[in-house]
């Protein structure tokens, strides 16, 4: 399968990892738009959060929600962060490999874009 994602998690394609465990990788967005910018994403294939079958809900979920808390404490994010996931074209999902933006390290804007 050609994702750039799987590539990333077969190291195929380098990237700063920054924690994995069995089910989850933690990297370092190539085009950081904060000071902190880390993507989480399922070692496992999957499209994007709107196809996730309930089962993998229950079994990824708590993974990457974890991850996301473990890595703001380690970058000492305890003023606050955002968690953004781009669902699909028109969310401005790029890459069709579920993912979670932690974004940190400055004030956040909303409305986003
Ligand atoms: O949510 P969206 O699909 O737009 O995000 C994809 C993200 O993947 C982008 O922030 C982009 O910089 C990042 N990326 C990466 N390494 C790659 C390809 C894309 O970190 N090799």
């Amino acid at each position: 399968m050609d994702c750039i994602f799987c590539k990333i998690v077969n190291r195929e394609i380098d990237s700063q990892v920054i924690y994995e465990n069995e089910q989850v990788l933690a990297f370092e967005d190539v085009n950081p738009q904060a000071p902190t910018h880390i993507l989480v994403i399922p070692k496992k294939h999957i499209e994007n959060i709107h196809e996730m079958t309930a089962d993998e809900q229950q079994e990824l979920l708590p993974e990457i929600f974890q991850t996301i808390q473990q890595i703001a404490e380690e970058k000492d994010l305890g003023k606050g962060y955002r968690v953004v996931n781009n669902c699909k074209e028109n969310g401005g999902q790029t890459v069709n490999h579920l993912h979670f933006h932690l974004l940190g390290g400055r004030f956040m804007q909303w409305p986003p874009g």
